[in-house]
């Protein structure tokens, strides 16, 4: 059998502090690889720059015109991590048989890839990386994020615990998720509703290398209620549910207060009146806000927007790089924001 061709996906996100660093221990790592007969020497470094407002594109551009094992491709605005790797994804599949994707900042240990080929060779064709530990994450993010898979677990959508998007896919199985149309494309919930041959491997997680995380708790809410709410309905459930109680609760109180009526205790009847405004209204407000959070989903689904716009493709160039003389003009505009 010939050594299947990998493709590494990496997307970047103003990432000049760590790049060049990143670049460095991937192309070593796919030397070693290549060497091992585990990856054809068509394999490649597939970075994504989604639109950094740093040099990163320039490292980019500059580390693909040196080695001819390097490639880019560059998102005309920011997309977000999700289609910055679903760009990612979809244009290296035209060239390899199987994709690795990992973050720039080199959080999951790159060594793991080896395994991920390792079972790939065996058949598999989807691999997920999984933390074993979660000691190098902040206090804060690891529970937010351990309370996020539970919360999701709750509601029914299945995902692979503690794994973010480390993972291998076979061609065939990108393929197939390119046929997802929806434009909130929530990665780890929606692998594994591929099905395929899947298994894990574990690893540690490390500290970033350099530079900051581009997750800051309010992107990290987005994404967990992206996840939610792209993937379950029972939100709306629990709502009518909340709806169903109150009525009935309703029902006690209005019997109640005919007693105290009866009885002649009417004034008494204040507090609970006022309470009872509060709790139906806020109530109300908690429904309104969730309705509206699906009717926005179905909003955004119904324009079929394109999930990221492609400005510029190394990948898939139908000449050489080497034709091209000057660095195009998209990179002056990138590096002048
Ligand atoms: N990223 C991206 N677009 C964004 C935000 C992040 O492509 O809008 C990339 C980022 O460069 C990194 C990966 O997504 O390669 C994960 O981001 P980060 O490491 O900051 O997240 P964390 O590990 O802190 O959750
Ligand atoms: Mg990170």
């Amino acid at each position: 059998m010939n050594e299947p061709v990998l493709t590494i996906v990496v997307p970047c996100y103003n990432e000049e502090e760590v790049l060049p660093e990143t670049i460095r221990q991937l192309r070593e790592l796919r030397e070693q690889l290549v060497g091992e007969r585990l990856i054809s020497e068509n394999s490649t470094l597939l970075f994504v720059d989604d639109g950094s407002r740093d040099a990163t594109w320039t490292i980019i551009y500059k580390a693909s015109l040196r080695y001819p094992e390097v490639k880019g491709v560059k998102l005309a605005r920011n997309a977000g991590h999700q289609n910055a790797l679903l760009a990612g994804l979809f244009s290296a599949k035209t060239r390899s048989d199987c994709i690795v994707s990992i973050d720039a900042d080199l959080q999951d240990d790159i060594s793991v890839i080896r395994e991920f080929i390792k079972k790939f060779h065996e058949g598999y064709e989807i691999v997920y990386g999984v933390r074993n530990k979660r000691d190098t994450d902040t206090f804060f993010k690891r529970h937010t994020a351990q309370g996020f898979y539970r919360l999701m677990k709750a509601m029914g959508v299945h995902l692979v615990y503690n794994h973010a998007d480390y993972r291998l896919m076979s061609r065939r199985a990108v393929e197939e998720l390119e046929r997802f149309e929806e434009a909130n494309l929530f990665l780890r919930g929606i692998v594994p509703l591929l099905g395929f041959r899947s298994t894990v491997v574990y690893y540690e997680r490390k500290e970033r290398l350099a530079g900051e995380t581009k997750y800051p708790l309010k992107k990290m809410i987005s994404f967990a209620l992206d996840g939610i709410t792209s993937f379950s309905i029972t939100p709306i459930r629990l709502i009518s549910l909340m709806g169903f109680i109150s009525f009935f609760v309703s029902l006690l109180f209005g019997a109640y207060f005919l007693f105290l009526k009866w009885t002649g205790h009417t004034q008494t009847g204040w507090t609970s009146l006022i309470t009872s405004i509060w709790l139906l209204g806020g109530l109300q407000l908690i429904a309104f806000g969730l309705i509206g959070e699906y009717i926005g989903k179905i909003y955004k689904e119904t324009k079929r927007r394109p999930r990221y716009i492609v400005d510029l493709d190394l990948f898939n160039l139908p000449m050489p790089l080497s034709f091209l003389a000057d660095e195009p003009k998209a990179v002056e505009q990138s590096t002048k924001r």
